[in-house]
């Protein structure tokens, strides 16, 4: 079913404000609150955005206010978002306060009691227009939870009133900076890994974004100074035939504009035919979560891809001129000291060195809510109950020393940046902390620790 904006009632102009805020959105500029900022204006509320990642909370602005919505998109966002509930409750008794994004409806029972009234999920803009339009007539929000995933007629997000570009991340060339711009031109995901938070909500399915839609935010950016532009998209290629051709009218628009997108290493592997023309329309970075470099625990994840395509998908990537950023899942519960020296030995062999930022050594498994995970016996063996402050199920590993090393390695990596150093040399950094923490680091041939020209990468690192 469409949703289309509903028309636009001047009578409330003025009169009835909602306030939207984001905590953190991994170093962009929120398109989850320039999208719905868009839909509450054509349905005549006075829209504030806050994005409190760069700014303290303006609470002048959030006195009053008939509609609060808190952007929960991801973990660190929600934990923020808990911390804050309480005093935007008490600094607005009478709001309606909506958390939405993908963490809402699983975390509803927690931030509904720190002070949130409806918690949704998935496809949110038009569940908040009727909700503002609801509030307006004096009626209660029909259901406390919700998961919308009805296909939205979109608007072009408005970011007028966002901090600009510049308080942003931006991607790190060796030629210098280049500002940076996010948009979405998908939602959800076609695919169900098991560790993935975005399935319990989407379950398998994706949204688009119209393309003329994601382009005239594209221009709106470029206007605003961006020379290059993150596609947030869960998964780029989950529907080439809508991606193609926006890169192809970007690029033409625009052909001095650089890009990044997110794909998967099996869809590197099956649209390798793609990369050049990617490569072509200025696309110069791929984040792909590898998320393990053995078998057995890509295999618990249900990736759906192995080691040796992680290695075909990356000489892939080299041969088109587009650079890697990997992520992982550095420490699960089956990382042993051998899983992990392995892990570091495999990094070198397969020239990653400069496609792996400093955290992405230390990232360490979550069970949040809902996690297909939990639908592994070995995963509820070691997971604790649900820990509301935390957000997830706890858990830890059978080998105390690994929990300590990667408590280290989490250390080294806060202190990179600081360091200046390069990833190369945060790569021995690690591995001489396996020599004291558990003992006999991999020993890399030297050849592969050579260094290699480093790649582009945004300025902040990624973070759940
Ligand atoms: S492909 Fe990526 S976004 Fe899609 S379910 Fe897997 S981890 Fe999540």
């Amino acid at each position: 079913m469409d949703h289309a904006p509903a028309p636009l009632k001047t009578w409330y102009h003025g009169a009835m404000r909602a306030v939207l805020i984001a905590t953190y959105e991994l170093g962009r500029q929120p398109f989850s609150l320039a999208s719905p900022a868009a839909w509450l204006r054509r349905a005549g509320a006075e829209v504030i955005c806050l994005d409190t990642a760069v700014a303290p909370l303006d609470r002048a602005s959030v006195v009053g206010a008939t509609l609060i919505g808190l952007s929960v998109p991801m973990h660190t966002a929600t934990r923020l978002a808990a911390e804050m509930l309480p005093e935007l409750r008490a600094l607005a008794p009478r709001a309606l306060i909506v958390c939405y994004g993908l963490y809402a409806p699983l975390n509803a029972d927690h931030l509904r009691a720190l002070g949130a009234d409806v918690c949704i999920g998935g496809e949110y803009e038009a569940e908040l227009v009727r909700l503002w339009e609801r509030r307006l007539d004096g009626g209660e929000p029909e259901g406390a939870v919700r998961i919308a995933l009805d296909r939205l007629a979109f608007v072009p997000p408005e970011r007028e009133g966002l901090p600009g570009l510049e308080r942003y991340a931006r991607l790190m060339t060796p030629l210098g900076p280049r500002l940076a711009g996010y948009t979405e031109a998908s939602r959800g995901c076609k695919h169900r890994c098991r560790h993935c938070p975005i399935v319990p909500v989407y379950g398998g399915r994706f949204r688009v974004v119209p393309r003329e839609v994601v382009l005239e935010d594209a221009r709106r950016q470029v206007a605003a100074g961006a020379r290059h532009i993150t596609f947030g998209d869960p998964d780029f290629l989950n529907g080439p035939g809508h991606v193609l051709p926006l890169v192809r009218a970007l690029h033409a628009e625009y052909p001095g504009l650089t890009y990044d997108v997110t794909v998967k290493v099996e869809h590197l592997l099956r649209y390798a035919h793609l990369l050049p023309e990617l490569r072509a329309t200025g696309c110069t970075l791929v984040t792909s979560a590898v998320e393990a470099l053995d078998d057995a625990i890509l295999e618990r994840f249900d990736k759906r891809h192995s080691v040796a395509d992680v290695a075909r998908a990356a000489a892939l990537l080299r041969a088109a001129g587009i650079a890697l950023n990997a992520t992982f899942v550095a420490f699960t519960p089956w990382t042993s000291r051998q899983v992990y020296r392995s892990f570091l030995a495999q990094i070198a062999e397969l020239g990653l060195l400069e496609s792996v930022s400093p955290v992405q050594y230390a990232i360490r498994l979550l069970v949040p809510a809902g996690s297909r995970l939990l639908d592994l016996d070995e995963v509820r063996a070691c997971a604790g109950p649900f820990d509301a402050r935390a957000l997830v199920h706890p858990w830890r590993h059978p080998d105390p020393a690994m929990d300590e090393l990667q408590r280290a390695v989490l250390r080294l990596a806060q202190g990179s940046a600081a360091r200046g150093e390069t990833r190369p040399a945060f790569y021995r950094r690690v591995l001489a902390l396996v020599d004291a923490h558990i003992g006999a680091a991999p020993v890399v041939a030297p050849e592969h620790l050579l260094q290699r020209p480093p790649i582009p990468y945004l300025s902040e690192p990624w973070y759940c």
